[in-house]
């Protein structure tokens, strides 16, 4: 490895300890665009690399709240701005127990490529809570979202940093947010995406991480001359991401056989129908319940509870053509990868951001698959925020085929520029340099361009 990466890394070590998923984030990046270094040396003599691992901002604040029973609860509320060169920052919340500043600058860092990567003016953000909207009634989901919007508010608008949803952060939450960001500010602005249509939402952005990681899947194929029809599907997670790639990849022709929650998995044999998907939509999104279920409402399937002590885990085992994680972040280890491969797995889309460790990507690298990466596959949510804030300044509202039709040709575009950069930079293929280089050329020249900020 490059004694480059390797010092910047030591350092990186040191000044930022216990933050392991922005350390292994960093590293790839990092590796990829030596590449990009060695032709430009201006860019290395402006330290651009240096001055993206560190945040611009980065709040944390109390968000105490009462309970049901009328007990005070504390959580951390905490936003990243990691770079707001190209645009405003932009990035989801995220609301999980396991949130902290590691974890989001993770994120936050992940997003500042994908955005550039969209071709839209958005620069990259991340934030979140270490609540945990499970087992909430929504009177406490509610009271929880207006005392984080209370400190939140002064840090955002729809010219400084625009916020959206991620894990545990969905439509609910996000009207809660937004209910009380306009009581506070005294104005309607499109401060949030992810919005309801009724009230400044766009259509299609819902489905569109999950849509647009399929369409970037059907783009990978285009290039061995192949479609998803009749392909073997496996799909990690249940929620947002989970569900629209399940529901793309069923109109496209696709069986589904898989879908997780963090107690483990269902195996459908017979593959998920639209029926099927409308049950596990209901499931999740209304009655808030666990994949489990689904074994007992269809023959078919069969449930997995996930083992804790085991070292892969077996969705990742059965035969397929192709695997959509979109659960969580390094959900594939290396031996899960391996694994894929023996399964007959030749694609690989992620919708999760980060879902493979590194062990698990240099698998799939070596074994020449089709590898979308997260920050280049799961684009098509932020692209549609994107087209979210575009029609809240136009104050009008798109159709649902003109959303998906741009989605569409985002998914292209962004497809089209990894394979075009990746052969440029001297490895055809390896869509994880593809993205990694095109995202930072964008961010790096606007860098340069505006002097040492
Ligand atoms: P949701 O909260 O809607 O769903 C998350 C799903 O992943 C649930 O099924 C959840 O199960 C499961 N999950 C979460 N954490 C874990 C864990 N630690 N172990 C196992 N399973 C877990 O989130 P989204 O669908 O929005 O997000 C999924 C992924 O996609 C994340 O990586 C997110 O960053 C990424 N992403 C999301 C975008 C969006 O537009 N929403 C945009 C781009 C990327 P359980 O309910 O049991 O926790």
């Amino acid at each position: 490895m490059s004694d480059a990466v390797e010092s910047l890394m030591a350092e990186l070590l040191a000044r930022t300890p216990g933050e392991a998923p922005f350390h292994q984030a960093v590293r790839e990046v990092a590796e990829s665009v030596q590449l990009v270094l060695d032709r430009r040396p201006e860019l290395r003599k402006a330290k651009v690399l240096e001055r993206m691992i560190e945040p611009e901002r980065a709040i944390l604040f109390r968000v105490p709240w009462v309970d049901d029973s009328g007990e005070v609860q504390v959580n951390r509320g905490i936003r990243v701005g990691m770079n707001s060169a190209i645009g405003p920052y932009k990035g989801g919340l995220r609301f999980h127990p396991t949130v902290s500043l590691g974890l989001l600058k993770f994120l936050a860092f992940e997003q500042v490529f994908k955005n550039a990567l969209t071709t839209l003016p958005l620069g990259g953000g991340k934030g979140g809570s270490d609540f945990d909207p499970k087992g909430k009634s929504d009177m406490e989901v509610m009271r929880f979202c207006q005392s984080y919007m209370t400190e939140l508010y002064r840090h955002i608008g729809p010219r400084t940093d625009v916020p959206a949803g991620d894990i545990g952060v969905g439509g609910r939450e996000i009207g809660f947010l937004f209910g009380q960001y306009k009581r506070i500010r005294n104005e309607f602005a499109g401060v949030l995406t992810g919005k309801s249509v009724t009230w400044g939402g766009s259509l299609i952005r819902p489905e569109a991480t999950g849509y647009g990681s399929v369409y970037f899947a059907a783009e990978m194929l285009k290039t061995r001359n192949q479609t998803l029809d009749g392909k073997v599907c496996l799909v990690s997670g249940s929620g947002n991401v989970a569900q629209y790639t399940a529901e793309k990849l069923i109109e496209l022709g696709a069986k589904v056989v898989t879908l997780s929650d963090s107690s483990g998995y269902v195996y459908d044999e017979a593959g998920i129908d639209p029926e099927k998907l409308e049950w596990v939509k209901e499931l999740k999104n209304e009655r808030r319940g666990r994949i489990a279920e689904y074994a007992d409402a269809f023959d078919s399937a069969v449930f997995t509870p996930r083992d804790p002590s085991a070292d892969s885990n077996p969705l990742w085992g059965h035969s397929a053509d192709c695997a959509f994680p979109s659960a969580t972040q390094n959900e594939i280890n290396e031996a899960d990868a391996r694994a894929l491969i023996a399964g007959g797995v030749y694609l690989v889309s992620e919708g999760a951001n980060m879902p493979t460790t590194a062990e698990g990507t240099r698998v799939f690298l070596d074994e020449k698959i089709l590898y979308g990466p997260g920050k280049a596959a799961n684009a098509g949510g932020v692209a549609v925020s994107g087209l979210e804030m575009s029609q809240n300044s136009l104050r009008l509202s798109w159709t649902r085929e003109e959303v998906d039709q741009r989605l569409h040709g985002i998914m292209e575009s962004i497809h089209a520029q990894c394979v075009a950069t990746a052969e440029e930079f001297g490895t055809p293929g390896n869509y994880v340099n593809g993205a990694n280089i095109g995202g930072f050329l964008k961010v790096a020249d606007a860098m340069l361009a505006q002097g040492v900020v």
